[in-house]
C-alpha cells in the first residue's frame, strides 16, 4: 500500500516591535538576564496588560499580505499551563476570536506553484526561558535551574497553515515565503538562529488516495529550515513503518535529536480543552476600524508573491530564477537595479545564483551585506559582450572585482586578461597542438570527433583560457578536417 503525508505548520514569528506585548520592557535581545522585565511581565498580581499597537498593526500588514480576513472584533484569551518560565501560570494568547483569518500563500516547487492555505494568524506573548546548569566542584558543585524572563512578554504571532502540505520540501519552501514576506513587510527578522521564528510541525500519513486524516503527531521547535526538512523526513517514515506493521500512531509531541537525527516522544499531545481557554478579562476585546485596516493596506509594499509574477512577465525570468530573485527585497532590488542600467534579466540572473551566492554563502553573508554593486556587474556583461573577455575569464575577474571592489575593466587591463581574439596569433598555437597531437590528430580525422574537445582544451592551456572559443573551434575544425 502506498502512503501519503498530510502537515500542517504552525509558525512563531517574534514582531519586530521595541517594546513587549503589554508593557513597556525592552524587547533587545542577547541582555543579562531579567534585566529587560517589569511587574506586568513577571506576572505580579493586580497589574494590568495593556496591549502594544504595534504589535496589532504589525499582525494586520501580515494578515493583509498573506490574503487573510481581518475581524472586526477580536479577543485576548488566557491558556492555563504549569512551567517554571511563565510566571502567571497562564499564556495571553487568543482562541476562538483571532486577528486574522482564511488567507494564503504560493510557493514554487520543481517550478510549480502552490497555493498553501493559512487558517489563521493570531497575537500571543512569548514565555521566559529555562536555563539548566551543573556548577563546578568548586562552586560547590550540584544542578541549578536558572530562569530569565527577559523574553516573557516579547510579541509573537502564531501563523497556523492549512494541512495543504504533502512534501517535507514544500514544507520548507512554505517556511522560507513566510519568512521572505514578514522580511519584507519589516515585522520580523526571521532571524531562525536566534529563535525569532520558529515551527512547530504536526505530520500525519494515511493511505494514498483516501480523505479521512490519520493520527498526528506534532514536532516541536524547529528552528532551522533544515530541521524542519530532516524531522519530517524521518517522522513520515517511521509513521508509515508502524502502520506497515499493523501498528498504531499514538497522538504526541515530539522532539527533533538533530544529533542522532530522529525524533523522540516528549510527552503525549494535550487536547485544547486541556488548557482551559477563557477570555482575557484584564484586557478589552479588539474592534479595528476599517481606516485602520485601509491605512495598513496602502501602506504594503510589493510582495514576494507579485513581485514573481511580474518578474516573468517583465524581464522574461523562468519561474525558478523568479523565485529565487524576489526571496530576499535587498536580493530583488539589487536585481532590478542591474537589469535597469542594462543587463540582460537572465545573464543577471545566473551570476547571482551562481557565483554571487556561493561567494557570499562562504562568508556566512546574507545578500543585504552584499558589497558588489550593481554596476560593476553590469560593467563586466559588457566586457562579455564586446569580445574583450570570454565566460571563463569573467569567472576569475567576477571574483576579483567581489573580493577587491574594484571595476571589472581595471582588474582585466591589470592582470592582463583581454581575450585572444587575433586569428594569426590563434593559428600559430593551433598548429602547434595539432604538430604536437598526431596520433589524436589522426583518431579524429578517422572518425572520433568528440576529440575536439581535446584540442580545445590544449589551446585554451597555452593561452591560459584567453584564447576567443568560438575562433579556436572554428580554426580547429578547418585544420583537422
Ligand atoms: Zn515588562
Amino acid at each position: 500500500m502506498k502512503y501519503e503525508a498530510v502537515i500542517g505548520l504552525e509558525v512563531h514569528a517574534q514582531m519586530l516591535t521595541e517594546t513587549k506585548i503589554f508593557c513597556r520592557c525592552s524587547t533587545k535581545f542577547g541582555s543579562e538576564p531579567n534585566t529587560q522585565t517589569c511587574p506586568v511581565c513577571i506576572g505580579m498580581p493586580g497589574v494590568l496588560p495593556v496591549l502594544n499597537k504595534k504589535a496589532l498593526e504589525f499582525t494586520i500588514k501580515t494578515g493583509l499580505a498573506m490574503k487573510c480576513k481581518i475581524s472586526s472584533y477580536s479577543r485576548f484569551a488566557r491558556k492555563n499551563y504549569f512551567y517554571p518560565d511563565l510566571p502567571k501560570g497562564y499564556q495571553i494568547s487568543q482562541y476562538e476570536l483571532p486577528v486574522c483569518e482564511q488567507g494564503h500563500v504560493e510557493i514554487v516547487v520543481d517550478s510549480e506553484v502552490k497555493k498553501i492555505g493559512i487558517t489563521r494568524i493570531h497575537m500571543e506573548e512569548d514565555a521566559g526561558k529555562n536555563i539548566h546548569e551543573s556548577s563546578p566542584p568548586k562552586a560547590g558543585g550540584g544542578n541549578y535551574s536558572f530562569v530569565d524572563l527577559n523574553r516573557a512578554g516579547v510579541p509573537l504571532m502564531e501563523i497556523v497553515s492549512e494541512p495543504d502540505i504533502t512534501r517535507p520540501r514544500e514544507a520548507v519552501e512554505y517556511m522560507k515565503k513566510l519568512r521572505a514576506i514578514l522580511r519584507y513587510l519589516g515585522v520580523c527578522d526571521g532571524n531562525m538562529e536566534q529563535g525569532s521564528l520558529r515551527c512547530d510541525a504536526n505530520v500525519s500519513v494515511r493511505p494514498a488516495g483516501q480523505d479521512g486524516l490519520g493520527v498526528k503527531t506534532e514536532i516541536k521547535n524547529l528552528n532551522s529550515f533544515k530541521f524542519v526538512e530532516k524531522a519530517l523526513e524521518y517522522e513520515i517514515e517511521r509513521q508509515i513503518k508502524i502502520l506497515k506493521e499493523g501498528g498504531k500512531i499514538i497522538q504526541e509531541t515530539r522532539l527533533w535529536n538533530s544529533e542522532r537525527g530522529i525524533t523522540e516522544s516528549m510527552r503525549t499531545k494535550e487536547e485544547a480543552h486541556d488548557y482551559r481557554y477563557f477570555p482575557e478579562p484584564d484586557l478589552v476585546p479588539i474592534m479595528a476600524e476599517h481606516q485602520l485596516i485601509d491605512e495598513i493596506k496602502k501602506s504594503l509594499p510589493e510582495l514576494p508573491d507579485a513581485k514573481r509574477k511580474r518578474f516573468v512577465s517583465e524581464h522574461g525570468l523562468p519561474e525558478y530564477d523568479a523565485d529565487m530573485m524576489t526571496s530576499e527585497k535587498s536580493l530583488a532590488d539589487w536585481f532590478e537595479e542591474v537589469v535597469r542600467l542594462g543587463g540582460q534579466p537572465k545573464a543577471v540572473s545566473n551570476w547571482i545564483m551562481g557565483d554571487l551566492m556561493r561567494l557570499l554563502n562562504e562568508e556566512n553573508k546574507p545578500f543585504e551585506d552584499c558589497s558588489l554593486k550593481p554596476k560593476q556587474l553590469v560593467d563586466m556583461l559588457r566586457l562579455i559582450d564586446k569580445g574583450t573577455i570570454s565566460g571563463k575569464i569573467a569567472k576569475t575577474v567576477f571574483e576579483e572585482m567581489y573580493k577587491t571592489g574594484k571595476d571589472a575593466e581595471s582588474i582585466v587591463r591589470e592582470k592582463g586578461l583581454v581575450q585572444i581574439s587575433d586569428a594569426g596569433e590563434i593559428e600559430k598555437i593551433v598548429d602547434d597542438v595539432i604538430a604536437k597531437n598526431s596520433k589524436e590528430v589522426a583518431r579524429y580525422r578517422s572518425g572520433e570527433e568528440k576529440l575536439i574537445g581535446f584540442f580545445v582544451g590544449h589551446v585554451m592551456k597555452l593561452t591560459k583560457g584567453k584564447a576567443n572559443p568560438q575562433l579556436v573551434n572554428e580554426l580547429l575544425k578547418k585544420k583537422l578536417s
